[in-house]
């Protein structure tokens, strides 16, 4: 299996762009995961393998696309009308092969195989029957209503591409060229903690100064449905000899480890020498607001991400370097999330040189348009400003002010796994 590089994450001081953050990650870090076959039924949401390709035509046979009347186009009048004989009678179903070149028109229904020769076929509701004989209209192109074979797509050429996340439509695909499983890749393991002396879990009491721990609920949350497979191994104390241990442990049988808190530099932010400690870090200034310095690392082999410890900024660098960072180690293609443009209902001041996020929600505003209103309390540790707003608006990086009216690109929070 690919090992991380010591080195991986190295990045002169700078503050990095999401942009040069996404190179790095792919340019630096290798694929860990491995690959296994599963059953089609449980492929939605694996990541494919390989390419696969289609071991058949879709569809595997010249068919007809309605109910009605085939026909060899050639037999039809220039002008007017045609009268053909009806001589063959055609459903869709598994026919043993025998198909006959037919006289005149055949009775075809949807799905049925074209007879050899026919290749047009009139609906039933265009045409007229008179006695054993069909009535057909002019003007109906060659070609017409009927589905070639392997005009959705043909055999041997790739279905699904290596790197794709499956979606339902992606297994109905494998489904119709002939697979019954596929190779995907492994999840990746990941270990995650929270740390901080202060943090409780939820369903114990609560005495003076602590707070419950709410981070690692999400981040679970938010893990499992980019496809991990999650150990929660609960809080981590501030305490640098057992953080460094209990980091080094977790990289024995973990892709990845991930930490929230702890990172910032204050004399109780312990993660930092406990990660140099157990193998090497690196930290990353990113340009984006909230989502201060990142800690990243590599430690025995597993890749380590420290996260900030407040809520919306956990949130924010899950999505816009974790999520990448995973579909790298996965295997996966990166597929960048994509904003639709909203107009800024707000003003606002910003630093130049850094990306904003910004909790907003969206309404119709009277002129048709949809705006986004910005959540009043925005610092990084409400919560509220994710579970009331419907999304994350992002004003760009070298924007120092947005003006009421303003286009700006808004990330729904459904479409942000
Ligand atoms: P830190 O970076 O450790 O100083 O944490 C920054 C803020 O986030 C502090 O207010 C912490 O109490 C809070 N915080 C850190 N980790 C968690 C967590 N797992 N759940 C809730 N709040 C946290
Ligand atoms: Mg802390």
């Amino acid at each position: 299996m690919a090992q991380l590089a010591d080195d991986c994450f190295a990045f002169g001081g700078r503050l990095m762009t999401i942009e040069e953050v996404l190179a790095l990650i792919q340019e630096r870090l290798p694929v860990v995961a491995g690959v296994e076959t599963v059953p089609l039924a449980l492929a939605d949401g694996r990541v494919a393998a390989e390419d696969i390709l289609a071991r058949n035509d879709v569809p595997p046979f010249a068919n007809s696309a309605v109910d009605g009347y085939a026909v060899r186009h050639a037999e039809l009048a220039a002008e007017g009308e045609t009268l053909l004989p009806v001589t063959a009678r055609i459903a869709a179903r598994i026919s043993g092969g025998d198909a006959r070149a037919i006289n005149g028109a055949a009775r075809i229904f949807t799905g049925a195989p074209m007879p050899p020769g026919a290749d047009t076929v009139f609906m039933q509701e265009d045409v007229r029957l008179e006695g054993g004989r069909v009535v057909l209209p002019q003007g109906l192109k060659a070609g017409a209503n009927m589905r070639p074979a392997g005009e959705d797509i043909a055999a041997g050429s790739v279905a699904i591409p290596a790197g794709r996340r499956l979606r339902p439509q992606d297994v109905a695909l494998a489904a119709a060229t002939g697979h019954a499983s596929l190779p995907v890749r492994t999840r990746l393991r990941v270990a995650l903690f929270s740390t901080g002396d202060e943090l409780v879990a939820p369903g114990e009491p609560l005495p003076p100064g602590a707070v419950y721990d709410s981070n690692r609920a999400m981040l679970g949350a938010l893990l499992r449905r980019l496809g991990a497979e999650v150990s929660d191994l609960g809080v981590l104390r501030d305490d640098p000899r057992m953080l460094t241990e209990r980091i080094a442990d977790a990289a024995r049988d973990h892709d990845l480890i991930l930490t929230s808190g702890g990172v910032s530099t204050g004399e109780e932010d312990h993660v930092k020498a406990a990660v140099e400690a157990a193998g090497q870090l690196v930290f990353w200034r990113l340009g984006i607001k909230p989502g201060r310095p990142l800690a990243m690392g590599a430690v025995g082999g597993a890749a380590f991400v420290g996260l900030p410890g407040n809520p919306v900024a956990v949130y924010v660098t899950l999505l816009f370097v974790v999520r990448p960072l995973m579909a790298r180690l996965g295997g996966a293609l990166h597929e960048p999330l994509a904003p639709r443009l909203v107009r800024a209902a707000f003003p606002y001041r910003k630093k130049s040189g850094r990306r904003e996020f910004v909790r907003v929600s969206l309404a119709q505003a009277p002129d048709g348009v949809t705006e986004a209103r910005k959540f009043p309390r925005d610092g990084a540790g409400v919560l509220t400003s994710l579970t009331e707003s419907d999304g994350l608006a992002e004003l760009a990086d070298d924007v120092a002010r947005v003006a009421e009216g303003d286009m700006i690109a808004f990330y729904p929070h459904g479409l942000l796994w």
